[in-house]
């Protein structure tokens, strides 16, 4: 969230609680509260004064003013009319409010708004009017079909915010847990699996490698394309390349393993020979265009399937010495 929508938000929220303020007022003068009428006038001037605030982008002083009254406004409002109205129970809704706003003063770069203290400082209060009230008795005796309305209306605003308050956040959380884990595992120009991700790939099959297939393709004369074309060019050429393995691969795992080579793993070994070569006749075949030019491309590959008693690595050197044996007999093959 950039600073102009924080000010939109801020100018929103303090014109919502300006507005909220206007209609309880009007409802406390029909409950002849008097006390409470005079105190929503400074209210409503603390809010007039928040746009002030807002525009002269004092967001920090802002936010305090507006925490502060709303918890003496609730305070006052329970003293006068007691628990039943349920004005108390907005105290509940303050706390994600204010760790809304540390996580908001995060992705800005500002000050901690200091949500742990301000969180007690409220439950504080809390306790003390509840405690204020339960002795005393509120100061009006305004029991009527309206404290039973307040606290029902009330309660389901306090229970639906928190609600979807939470929803939202856990949904971002998760959302943000598949794009990083996505972003860990994944190579940025190619979009796909990473050495790392690949040798946990491998950690995993390795008890059933008997089944699988690794394969390691290069593709070749990349050097020169980039010395040819310029650097931009190999990396359409990267980029080319990955989608075709993509879209030819069956049940497997594609990875960049390192500059312009990429390790395979097929679990099921039945089609891998098949696939590989179908993904180096598309490769071959289709040119990639690139501002105007035309570059071919071909690529080698190495394959092995994996046995027992073989090491991780003793798999992939295998599978590196396979192309390896392909690169001396003329590239463009699939040594198996
Ligand atoms: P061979 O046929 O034997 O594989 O020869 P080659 O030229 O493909 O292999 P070589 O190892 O000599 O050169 C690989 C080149 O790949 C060198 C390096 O600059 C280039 N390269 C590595 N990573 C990238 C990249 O991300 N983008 C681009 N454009 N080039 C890269
Ligand atoms: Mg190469
Ligand atoms: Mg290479």
């Amino acid at each position: 969230m950039n600073d102009i929508n924080i000010h939109k938000l801020s100018y929103g929220v303090n014109t919502a609680l300006l507005f909220i303020v206007a209609g309880l007022m009007i409802f406390f003068y029909k409950l002849e509260a008097d006390f409470l009428v005079y105190f929503s006038v400074p209210t409503l001037c603390v809010y007039i004064f928040n746009y002030f605030l807002i525009y002269k982008d004092k967001l920090g002083f802002f936010l305090w003013l507006v925490y502060a009254w709303i918890t003496l406004y609730m305070g006052v409002t329970t003293v006068c009319l007691g628990e039943s109205y349920g004005f108390h129970l907005y105290c509940f809704s303050m706390i994600p409010v204010i760790y809304a706003v540390e996580y908001l003063a995060f992705k800005m770069g500002r000050k901690s708004a200091r949500p742990m203290l301000i969180s007690i400082c409220v439950a504080a209060f809390y306790f003390i009017i509840i405690g204020y009230v339960k002795i005393h008795g509120p100061v009006y005796n305004r029991d009527n079909r309206y404290s039973f309305l307040f606290l029902i209306s009330n309660s389901l605003i306090v229970f639906s915010f928190l609600v979807i308050y939470i929803n939202t956040q856990v949904r971002s959380i998760i959302n943000s847990e598949i794009r990083l884990t996505d972003m860990a595992h994944k190579d940025r120009l190619t979009n796909l699996y990473n050495r790392h991700f690949m040798l946990e790939r491998l950690e995993e099959v390795s008890s059933v490698k008997d089944t699988a297939v690794l394969a390691m393709a290069d593709i070749d004369d990349f050097k020169k394309i980039n010395d040819q074309y310029g650097h931009n060019a190999g990396d359409e050429v990267l980029k080319a390349v990955s989608e075709k393995m993509t879209s030819a691969c069956k049940n497997c795992d594609i990875s960049r393993w390192g500059g312009e080579e990429f390790l395979i793993l097929f679990c099921d070994s039945d089609e891998a020979a098949d696939i590989l070569e179908q993904m180096r006749t598309d490769i071959s075949s289709s040119p990639v265009e690139f501002e105007g030019q035309v570059i071919n491309i071909t690529v080698t590959v190495g394959m092995a399937s994996g046995k027992k008693d073989q090491s991780i690595d003793e798999w992939i050197q295998e599978v590196d010495n396979k192309l390896y044996i392909g690169k001396n007999s003329g590239k463009n093959c699939v040594i198996g």
